[in-house]
C-alpha cells in the first residue's frame, strides 16, 4: 500500500456488495423487486428540478414526518445516507481510543466490523447460537468496561432470525447505562410475531436513553438506490450524530422520496405481506428438498451450507441466479418476485445441486 495511507487499512476488508450481471436474476442484496410508486417518482422528479440547490442539511421535513409517524419528537430522529452511514457515525460518536470496544454478534451485518476498524476501535464478535440467532446472554456477558456500543441486528442479517420483546428487554436490563445499544431494525417491516412479544425497538427505547434504533428506506420502502435511513433515540445521541454527519449527506431527491414513501406507507407496507409469503414458500420448498433453513423474519432466507457455500454461490450464478455466499458459513437468498424465486428453487432443488 502507498506510503500515504495508514498501514492498518491493509487488514480491513472493503465492503463487498451483492454482484449483478445483465440478464441474471439478482437475489443477493435484500432489495425489493417492486418499483417505486408513481407518487414517489413524481416527488423525485420534482426534487430533481431543484438540483441546483443544496438540500436541507437538517432534513427537518423528513425527520418531522418520521417523528409524527413514530409518535416521537423531531429531536429524537436523525436521517442518514442509508442506515449504514449512521452505523459509521454511531461508532464515530462513541469510540475514540484503540481499546474502545464495539460488540456485535457474528455473523451479522458485514459493515459492523468495517466501520469499527475504520474508526480505529476494536471489534468484538460473539458467535450466534446453534439456531443462528443472537445469543443475548453471551452478548451481555461479553460487555467489558471498554465496551462503548453493542449492535443488535434484529432481525439479523444474514440469518433472518429474530429475538422477541421479552428477550430483548431482558438483555437491555443487563446492559450498563453508559453502553449504547443499537437495535438495527433494517428488516423491521418484515417481522411477524405475536403482538405481545413484538420487538419494536422504538417502543423499547422510549424509557431507555442508551437505546438507539436504526431503520431504513432501502428495504420495505424500496428506496435502496437513493440511500436514506434513520436513527431514533435520545436527543443527546441524535445531536452527536448530527455533528459527525457529512454536510448535506441525504440528498434532496432522497429526502423527497422518503417523505412521499411515508405518505404512501400503507400501500408500501402491504407489499411486505407478499414478500413474507414468498419467503415462507421458499423456506418450505427448501426444507422439503432437505435443506436446513432457520425461521426467517426478514425478506431473505439463510442456508447454512458451511464449506460448500462459495461453490454453491458460484453454481447458482452459473444457473443465472445471483445469491450471496458468506465465507464458509452459508448463503443468503433474497425473496424476489415469484418468478425469480422459482428460478432459484429450480436450481436449489435440482437433485444435482442437492447432491453437491
Ligand atoms: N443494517 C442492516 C442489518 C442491513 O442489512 C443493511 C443493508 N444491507 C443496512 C443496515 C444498511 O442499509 P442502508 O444503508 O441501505 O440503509
Amino acid at each position: 500500500m502507498s506510503a500515504h495511507i495508514r498501514p492498518d487499512l491493509d487488514a480491513i476488508p472493503a465492503y463487498v456488495a451483492g454482484k449483478t450481471h445483465p440478464g441474471a436474476v439478482k437475489l443477493a442484496s435484500n432489495e425489493t423487486t417492486f418499483p417505486p410508486l408513481p407518487s414517489v417518482t413524481k416527488a423525485i422528479a420534482e426534487a430533481v428540478e431543484l438540483s441546483n440547490r443544496y438540500p436541507d442539511n437538517h432534513a427537518i421535513e423528513l425527520r418531522g414526518a418520521i417523528a409524527d409517524f413514530l409518535g416521537v419528537q423531531l429531536e429524537n430522529v436523525a436521517a442518514g445516507c442509508g442506515s449504514v452511514a449512521l452505523c459509521q457515525e454511531l461508532v464515530q460518536i462513541t469510540c475514540r481510543r484503540p481499546e474502545d470496544e464495539v460488540l456485535f454478534a457474528w455473523r451479522s451485518f458485514e459493515a459492523y466490523p468495517i466501520v469499527t476498524q475504520v474508526a480505529g476501535a476494536k471489534a468484538v464478535q460473539v458467535p450466534l447460537d446453534g439456531e443462528f440467532t443472537h445469543d443475548l446472554d453471551a452478548l451481555a456477558a461479553a460487555i467489558t468496561p471498554n465496551t462503548r456500543v453493542v449492535f443488535v441486528c434484529n432481525p439479523n442479517n444474514p440469518t433472518g432470525t429474530a429475538r422477541g420483546k421479552a428477550e430483548i428487554v431482558e438483555f437491555l436490563d443487563k446492559v450498563p447505562g453508559d453502553v449504547l445499544v443499537v437495535l438495527d431494525e433494517a428488516y423491521f417491516e418484515y417481522l411477524r410475531m405475536p403482538a405481545e412479544d413484538f420487538p419494536n425497538g422504538v417502543e423499547l427505547g422510549r424509557t431507555r436513553p442508551n437505546v438507539l434504533v436504526l431503520r431504513t428506506f432501502s428495504k420495505a420502502y424500496g428506496l435502496a438506490g437513493l440511500r436514506v435511513g434513520y436513527a431514533v433515540g435520545a436527543p443527546e445521541v441524535i445531536t452527536a450524530l448530527m455533528k459527525v454527519h457529512i454536510p448535506f449527506s441525504v440528498s434532496r431527491v432522497a429526502q423527497a422520496a422518503a417523505i412521499a414513501s411515508l405518505e404512501a406507507r400503507s400501500e408500501l407496507l402491504e407489499r411486505t405481506d407478499a414478500v413474507v409469503a414468498e419467503r415462507d414458500r421458499m423456506r418450505a420448498a427448501l426444507i422439503a428438498a432437505g435443506y436446513r433453513v432457520p425461521v426467517s423474519h426478514s425478506n431473505f432466507v439463510w442456508l447454512p451450507l458451511g464449506a460448500r457455500s462459495a461453490e454453491y454461490g458460484a453454481a447458482s450464478t452459473e444457473a443465472g441466479v445471483i445469491i450471496r455466499p458468506y465465507g464458509a458459513d452459508g448463503v443468503r437468498v433474497t425473496a424476489g418476485d415469484p418468478h425469480e424465486n422459482d428460478a432459484f428453487l429450480r436450481f436449489a432443488t435440482d437433485p444435482e445441486t442437492v447432491a453437491r
